[in-house]
């Protein structure tokens, strides 16, 4: 780890700079391992979301974007143009098995639709190589414990695209919760939704999407509450609103909900497919608060605590912090951030859950 002043001085921390940041912050000090290997990823389905992490990809040091796999041949020509990559590094999901033989790619990283990535992470834990899986990693309960399962068995590492995890202020709000500053944590008050645009995209297909705004955007408010209280909760009850019930046939469109913790502390959320402007977390605990807001999305993520502003580098994607954090765990054996299979496992009951209280009518249904 970088000491304070380090981390200061990388980010170019002007005298404001530090008069603004309420508290410390370390970067990890990421290195290369002896024999100097990166860590060669696949991204399988090149839609929007793997473009954005193969931009990200083209500034880190640990992680190295080796090819991909799609059913679209063109994108062939166009991502290897685009990220300098040799062709011979494309497979489709018919010979996606071949990618085995692959020595340079020791990591596929799943951006396929929801529902797709039970399948795909099965297939590449089948062939050997690490796994790291979009959120929501399955549509259901059942299908992240056999994919737990099948990552266990053929010995790689499954880690969910939290992001936020390697993000510098989540970092810090996380640390200030560890570190008591904040008191013991008594509420949690978190939203995150959007303006969903084209009515015919998988996200509003159950059978791709699993779910609606839940299981999209509502998946960082359950993560959110949880990394702010460091616990997991004990009850969830929910309501949902549909104001479209045309667009909204398959999925859910705004849902609030309250989660409530063994300490007694309770979250407060909402999501939403129907109105922009709602990103936020905020943790209030007996002796100070932190309020993230944006607190999800790709940033800049801002914030502010009792004593102030917090200021933080932003420079970099949150794409490159994930993909070098976890090229370090794989290829220097640094300890799992809150990202692995077993993580998104917790988030997916809290969802389950969410929806049985729906079904319901509201009534509180027990976790534990
Ligand atoms: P997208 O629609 O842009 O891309 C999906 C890709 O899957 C496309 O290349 C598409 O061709 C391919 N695909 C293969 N089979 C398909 C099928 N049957 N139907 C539809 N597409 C099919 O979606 P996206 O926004 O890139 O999302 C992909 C995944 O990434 C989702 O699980 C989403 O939740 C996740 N995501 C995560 C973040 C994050 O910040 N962590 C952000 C956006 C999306």
């Amino acid at each position: 780890m970088n000491s304070r002043r380090d981390f200061l001085r990388q980010v170019g921390g002007s005298a404001l700079t530090l008069s603004l940041a309420t508290t410390t912050f370390s970067e990890q000090a990421y290195a290369l391992p002896a024999d100097g290997k990166q860590l060669g990823v696949a991204l399988v389905g090149l839609g929007s979301y793997a473009d954005r992490v193969a931009t990200a990809m083209k500034d880190c040091k640990l992680a190295k974007l080796i090819g991909g796999v799609t059913g679209t041949p063109t994108k062939i020509d166009t991502w290897s143009t685009k990220f300098g990559l040799d062709k011979a590094n494309f497979y489709s999901y018919q010979n996606f098995e071949q990618l085995k033989n692959n020595p340079a790619i020791d990591a596929v990283y799943i951006t396929l639709p929801n529902s797709m990535h039970h399948e795909y992470v099965i297939r590449a834990a089948k062939m050997g190589k690490h796994v790291i899986c979009e959120k929501p990693m399955s549509v259901t309960v059942k299908e992240a414990e056999e994919m737990i399962a099948a990552c266990k068995k053929a010995n790689v590492k499954l880690y969910i695209g939290y992001r936020l995890h390697f993000e510098p202020y989540t970092r810090e709000l996380i640390r200030l919760r560890k570190s008591g500053e904040l008191g013991k944590i008594l509420h949690v008050n978190t939203y995150d939704g959007f303006k969903i645009g084209d009515p015919k995209q998988w996200r509003l297909k159950k059978a791709l999407a699993g779910g609606g705004a839940m299981m999209d955007v509502g998946i960082y408010c359950i993560n959110g509450a949880r990394y702010a209280t460091g616990e997991e909760p004990i009850w969830v009850s929910a309501e949902e609103t549909k104001t479209d019930p045309v667009k909204f046939k398959e999925v859910d469109e705004t849902i609030t909900w309250q989660m409530g913790f063994p300490s007694g502390a309770i979250a407060s959320c909402v999501t939403t497919y129907n109105f922009n402007n709602l990103e936020r977390l905020y943790v209030i605990g007996e002796k100070g608060y932190v309020e993230l807001s944006p607190a999800f999305g790709y940033g800049p993520i801002k914030g502010r605590t009792h004593q102030g502003a917090m200021s933080w580098d932003t420079t970099k994607m949150h794409q490159t912090w994930q993909m070098d954090g976890l090229a370090d765990c794989i290829l220097n054996g640094k300890p799992d951030p809150n990202m692995t299979g077993e993580e998104g496992l917790k988030d997916m009951k809290v969802i389950e859950a969410v929806y049985k209280s729906i079904a319901a009518g509201g009534k509180k249904i027990s976790l534990v």
